[in-house]
């Protein structure tokens, strides 16, 4: 049978949240974020083991306690210049680590920067794409407006939000196809798994989420992020 193996990019500098401190250990809810999705992650009984992968040069990882989680985390400092460099590094690394490790095991990558991932959008995702032939990724249907803007922030046309589709993480991909995939992308030019899978000509399967699962981005969602995690403690 095969297995599901998570992978956590972690090896960005967020620069968008103006703070000196990669975003992934920014404080939320009194842990570094990166530590509320490996929570999920690692308590997942799907979860076979959990990848971090960090970048070369990190300092902030062993500033923290990660002992919970040891049963099935491994950590490597093999991040790339981007996201997609950083999976796939990996993706690589994780082969060499565990010689077990099959090209037909399930990989979720997640991104370290969504903290509110739950256990329930998580087996929703397993349970939707186990027997899947391509795999597929969490997904918001678009719910506002779109607009399109010209350079001086002027509308220049409303776009169709008929069919679109925010997508989320994890995207969900067996290890052979999705090392494939990366390997042949331009990999600065794409910002999440699905993307490369796309440029095989497959068609990854959306699997509804919700709003809840966002991705922290700018100073203010840390407030929104605490919020999410609050509820979630007291459901
Ligand atoms: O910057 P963004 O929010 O799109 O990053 C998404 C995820 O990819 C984050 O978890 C980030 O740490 C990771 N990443 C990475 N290596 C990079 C750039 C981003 O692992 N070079």
């Amino acid at each position: 049978m095969p297995r599901f193996i998570a992978l956590i990019p972690a090896a960005g500098t967020g620069s968008r949240m103006n703070n000196e401190l990669p975003k992934q250990y920014l404080s939320l809810a009194g842990k570094p974020m990166i530590y509320h999705a490996l929570h999920t992650l690692c308590h997942s009984s799907h979860i076979f083991r959990v990848f971090v992968i960090l970048a070369p040069d990190d300092h902030e990882w062993n500033r923290y306690d990660w002992s919970s989680f040891a049963d099935k985390l491994v950590v490597k400092y093999c991040g790339g210049a981007t996201r997609a460099d950083s999976v796939l590094n990996g993706l690589k690394a994780m082969q060499q680590t565990d010689g077990s490790i099959d090209k037909d095991d399930w990989i979720l990558v997640h991104d370290a920067a969504r903290p509110c991932l739950t256990i329930f959008q998580l087996d929703q995702l397993i349970d939707a794409l186990a027997l899947d032939e391509v795999g597929g990724l969490l997904a918001i249907p678009v719910a506002d407006t779109l607009k399109r803007a010209d350079s001086n922030q002027r509308v220049m046309g409303t776009e169709s939000r008929n069919g679109l589709w925010q997508a989320q993480t994890p995207q969900m991909f067996r290890l052979g196809l999705l090392m494939d995939a990366l390997s042949k992308v331009n990999s600065a030019a794409i910002t999440d798994d699905a993307s490369a899978i796309e440029a095989l000509g497959l068609d990854p399967r959306l699997v509804l989420s919700d709003a809840y699962n966002f991705k922290v981005t700018y100073p203010q969602d840390l407030a929104l992020a605490e919020l999410i995690l609050q509820k979630k403690e007291t459901n």
